[in-house]
């Protein structure tokens, strides 16, 4: 059977969502996760708002119901469905939220989709009932059975992505009937009887799955660097990070004088393109006088977030002749992390000193040097441009 072309047909998409990204090791589910502006699945529905597909049914699970809805309330044309306790299931739900004459179906983890690949999708299954689509296998691959390694001809493997579009008649009926476990819907299709039809996909379409996936810098990523150096003094406090030091000796200054924090803000604060911690705490200010430089750094914070931005990483390194600081350095990460809201594996902080030479090496000051990557956030203007 073959669809007649000359009558308009209503081509929709299924979005699932509903899986955990247990693989992924973020603490979220990895289709919130932020690519530059976008989230994984602002990136796909964007993709699939340039093409002929008019409506998507996005499935997900309970937990992420409330982000999903409203990541997709910037759109037209979504429905949002709960997934079930399978893959399979999570799509049955979604292909019976919409009845329609042609569906793709697609992995909410694979934001890089493009609508060319789309547009094959569906013209294959307009003429042939399917498209998956699919890239030939690059790496060999090996079968072991019992022990015994067998190779496979590469030339017959492909490796299946997602979309993979299908007749909405014929798909159902297959998944009326599947049975079993499967792993991506051209299975459950081939199970029923119908025979799928491979079309190009692209390599650069991956399934973003384990943690490597999600720690690449993105386009809208931006390198700070700070610096800071203050005098030690009898009489003051030594303070690190927000960790108060005994030692004999402090740092001298108009704030706590914590050296490292103030070169971490000065980081933070180039990055994000603003300015730096002298001009945004004045040493003639009286409201900064012996103030918590953690204090400070939470506002600074708070302008980098304002700004749009999310801390990467950062890394430091404390310039002191003595104390010795090693022991130190764990509590140090911590209370920085803690300040800032990120994970301890954010803020690497290290120790050096300078041989005895120099006004540090002869135990007259503490300096120290941080930099940092900040990563783009999505921000509720932008999420408008993507409409359908
Ligand atoms: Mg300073």
């Amino acid at each position: 059977m073959k669809y007649n072309t000359n009558v308009p047909l209503n081509i929709a998409a299924v979005i699932v969502c509903a899986g955990k990204g247990e693989r992924s090791g973020l603490a979220y589910n990895k289709i919130l996760h932020l690519i530059g502006r976008k989230t994984v699945l602002e990136k796909s529905l964007d993709a699939f708002s340039c093409t002929r597909v008019k409506h998507i049914t996005v499935v997900t699970a309970e937990d992420d119901i409330a982000a999903v809805r409203s990541i997709t309330s910037a759109y037209d044309d979504i429905t949002v469905v709960l997934g079930g306790a399978t893959r399979a299931q999570s799509v049955y739900a979604g292909l019976k939220a919409y009845p329609c004459d042609v569906v793709l179906i697609h992995d909410g983890a694979r934001p890089f989709v493009s609508p060319a690949v789309i547009e094959r999708t569906v013209d294959s299954a307009i003429e042939r009932g399917s498209g998956i689509a699919a890239v030939p296998c690059v790496d060999t691959v090996k079968r072991v059975r019992n022990g015994k390694v067998q190779s496979m001809p590469r030339a017959e493997l492909f490796n299946a992505q997602t979309p993979q579009a299908f007749r909405y008649a014929e798909i159902m009926d297959a998944y009326a009937r599947a049975v079993g476990t499967f792993t991506d819907d051209a299975e459950v299709y081939e199970s029923a009887g119908y025979s799928p039809c491979l079309v190009d996909g692209e390599y650069d379409n991956v399934k973003l799955t384990t943690p490597a996936d999600f720690t690449a810098p993105t386009k809208s990523s931006r390198i700070g660097v700070g610096f800071d150096l203050h005098r030690l003094v009898e009489g003051r406090k030594l303070i690190l990070g927000g960790v108060t030091l005994d030692y004999r000796l402090g740092l001298l200054g108009h704030s706590d004088a914590d050296v490292l924090t103030h070169a971490i803000m000065d980081a933070l604060l180039s990055a994000a393109d603003l300015p730096d911690i002298g001009v945004l705490f004045p040493d003639t200010d009286d409201r900064y006088l012996g103030i918590s430089s953690i204090t400070l750094l939470k506002q600074v914070l708070g302008e980098v977030t304002r700004k749009g931005y999310g801390i990467g990483n950062i890394s430091a390194v404390v310039i002191a002749q003595q104390p010795k600081l090693a022991p130190i350095i764990p509590d140090i990460r911590r209370s920085l992390a803690s300040a800032l809201g990120i994970c301890i594996k954010q803020i690497n902080v290290s120790a050096t000193t300078t041989e005895r030479l120099g006004l540090i090496g002869e135990g007259n000051a503490i300096a120290a040097n941080a930099s940092c990557i900040l990563n783009a956030l999505s921000t509720p203007t932008e999420n408008t441009d993507g409409k359908h």
